[in-house]
């Protein structure tokens, strides 16, 4: 019994006890999973904030894709970049299709916080974009992820701030580094809530020179498909 006890645990520490989408034993995400993961057509997002250019989705942050985001934001679950990336993939293929443009295409991932890149281990957008590029390199897209944005300051944690206080609250906070934001540029993030990141990453990457033509995200919260409040 213990000896098995510890063979679980051990197994757990190298591959997951479950799959973080539906809980299935197994290592990873679960075929199944993996299906309706791919299986979503990516839309666009609509109720966020005013003077965005398009931002598409390639799901709602709700059930399988909201535990495969927060597993690999929270749980250190590198192995899920692939499958994310590969949705955030999709959303941005379908705003290529919606700008009609046809690039080179810049990506510029929202910048992750020291403290996010610390506790995750990895710069989880900037890790994103890159699978994101490849794939639609993949694809016969001209493309490339760039850190095009750092940040200027650090703003206060989000939660709990309403749309507004979220536009003041990062308002400024980043800036474009040198040249990189230059072309026709996508914006890319893991989750949009209310909108207040992006409107400040598309500021900043149109002071770079950007002409930006819309922004990506694996997921879109529940609020942004109905009537919400902060989130
Ligand atoms: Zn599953």
């Amino acid at each position: 019994m213990r000896s098995k006890a510890v063979a679980a645990g051990l197994a757990e520490l190298v591959l997951g006890a479950c799959c973080p989408g539906c809980g299935a034993p197994g290592p990873g995400t679960c075929a199944e999973c993996r299906r309706q993961l791919n299986g979503t057509p990516p839309f666009i997002v609509g109720n966020l904030a005013a003077g965005l250019p398009p931002v598409l989705a390639a799901g709602p942050y709700a059930d399988r894709l909201r535990r495969v985001l927060l597993a690999a934001k929270e749980r250190g679950g590198l192995g899920l970049i692939p499958l994310l990336g590969g949705r955030l993939a999709a959303a941005l293929a379908a705003l290529a299709l919606e700008s009609g443009r046809a690039g080179p295409l810049v990506l510029v991932p929202v910048p992750s916080t020291p403290a996010q890149v610390a506790a995750r281990g990895v710069d989880l957008t900037g890790a994103l974009a890159q699978v994101a590029a490849r794939r639609l390199r993949a694809a016969g897209l001209t493309v490339s992820a760039r850190r095009g944005l750092a940040q200027v300051r650090r703003p206060q944690d989000q939660a709990g701030l309403d749309r507004a206080q979220r536009l003041v609250n990062l308002a400024g906070a980043f800036r474009p580094i040198g040249n990189r934001v230059r072309g026709q540029v996508m914006v890319v993030d893991d989750i949009v809530t209310t909108g207040a990141t992006l409107v400040e990453a598309v500021r900043a990457c149109r002071a770079g020179g950007g002409e930006v033509l819309g922004a990506a995200v694996v997921a879109a919260t529940l609020r942004t498909v109905g009537p919400g409040t902060a989130g």
